[in-house]
């Protein structure tokens, strides 16, 4: 087994070494360099403890964000490492997080304490791979199982219930039945978890390239877990299959599991999970416009844009696309089109400004702002063209249309 490894990292662990710790790389980038898969980030875990650790690596710069946890950030290279030291975590009263952690001295007892056989290998170029728990063989076979006993694991901490649905959404993998039985137990439980590392698992399931199969085995699980979701109910296998083609864009999955619920239900399912204002408004703005019905024509396409914007227009194309709705590609052509003529959709694209219509005497007020609207309107469909004179000419025209 011979990794390659960023030669930023490998610098800290020389660094490690010369001052007489071991140190491994661990968690995640293990588990993907045994997939043969680029790791996002590399982290590393040693036996210096925190003090230690700041000592060494001295004429780094170092971040101390998670010391309490035992962690350092470290650059080298240009590059951002996590470094920590190995630890046991203390009981679980709350289910949520340990009470306390403890350092240890053991690799074995750091790997003991994660969650899934795949993220509990160690590698370092000197040691080769420490996989006491066969994370490996679960890799080649492509599977999720809980270190040790599964339901002690699940109960100690909820929210790896939904990390085992994202990792088999996201790696492809199955989970291993007694795993799997042991995550629908529990599901209830993930409810003590704050609803923002809920969302975060949650989106990073939607981001998978598996997770229309995993919506879909896992449906009551889900309900249970994160019950915002539940309203749903018999719409779950369509709005399943719909967000599994959305997965490069986990917002609009999202948005697409909750389009039965229409705009408000969805705005709720987002605010429940804490999500933030532009996500929630970008997904219920594509609800509502999809339920308001695709354009097909360039009139009713410039209708559309005018009256929610380009974003929210594709948007809902996507989310037609995604439950495979008939009228899908000829609003996508009919929006095309429409934007390839050049006409204003949006005020600022109008030729012309309130100002322009108070000179010629439109009063500010309920009169401007219908006037600005009607003229964009006619300039959209081509009635009127976006120039300056003619619509200032509309607009005297519309004036005197008031008047009788
Ligand atoms: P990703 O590629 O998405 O970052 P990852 O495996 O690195 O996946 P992280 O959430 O970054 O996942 O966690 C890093 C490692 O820490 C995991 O691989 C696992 O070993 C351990 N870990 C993280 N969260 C938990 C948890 N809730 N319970 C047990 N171990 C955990
Ligand atoms: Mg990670």
């Amino acid at each position: 087994m011979d990794f390659s490894i960023p030669a930023g990292c490998l610098a800290l662990m020389e660094r490690l070494a010369s001052c007489g710790y071991p140190s491994y790389l661990v968690g995640g980038c293990v588990r993907d360099l045994c997939r043969g898969v680029a790791p996002h980030d590399y982290d590393l875990t040693t036996s210096a403890s925190p003090d230690e650790m700041k000592r060494v690596f001295a004429d780094f710069r170092v971040i101390e964000t998670g010391i309490a946890h035992g962690t350092l950030t470290v650059l080298s290279d240009g590059e951002p490492y996590e470094v920590t030291t190995f630890r046991i975590d203390g009981g679980y009263s709350d289910g949520r997080h340990p009470d306390d952690v403890i350092f240890t001295p053991s690799l074995e007892e750091d790997l003991a304490r994660r969650d899934f056989t795949v993220n509990a290998m160690a590698y370092s170029p000197s040691d080769g791979l420490t996989d006491p728990f066969g994370g490996q063989a679960d890799v080649k076979h492509k599977i999720i199982r809980a270190v040790g006993e599964p339901e002690r694991r699940f109960s100690e901490d909820s929210l790896r219930v939904l990390r085992a649905l994202r990792f088999s959404s996201t790696l492809g993998f199955a989970i291993e039945p007694a795993t799997a039985a042991a995550l629908c137990k529990l599901a209830p439980t993930v409810t003590r978890v704050s609803p923002e590392r809920i969302r975060e698992e949650l989106l990073k399931l939607l981001s998978g390239k598996s997770s229309e199969g995993v919506l879909l085995a896992y449906r009551d699980a889900l309900f249970a877990a994160v019950p915002a979701l539940s309203p749903i109910g018999e719409k779950w296998d369509a709005a399943a299959r719909a967000a599994g083609g959305l997965s490069s864009d986990p917002v609009l999955a999202l948005a697409a599991l909750g389009l039965s619920l229409g705009e408000n239900g969805v705005a709720a399912l987002f605010r429940a999970l804490k999500t933030d204002r532009k996500s929630e408004k970008r997904a219920s703005l594509a609800v509502s416009a999809y339920s308001d019905g695709l354009p097909t024509d360039l009139f009713a396409a410039a209708a559309f844009l005018i009256r929610y914007g380009e974003d929210t227009a594709r948007d809902a194309v996507l989310l037609a696309k995604a439950y495979g709705d008939g009228n899908a590609e000829a609003a996508d052509s009919a929006i095309d089109a429409f934007l390839a003529t050049g006409r204003p959709s949006t005020l600022s694209e109008l030729a012309v400004r309130g100002d322009d219509l108070k000179a010629i005497g439109i009063p500010a007020g309920p009169a401007l702002k219908e006037t600005l609207a009607t003229l964009l309107d006619l300039a959209s469909r081509g009635e009127t063209a976006n120039e300056k004179n003619a619509l200032l000419a509309a607009a005297a025209r519309l004036k005197t249309e008031r008047k009788r």
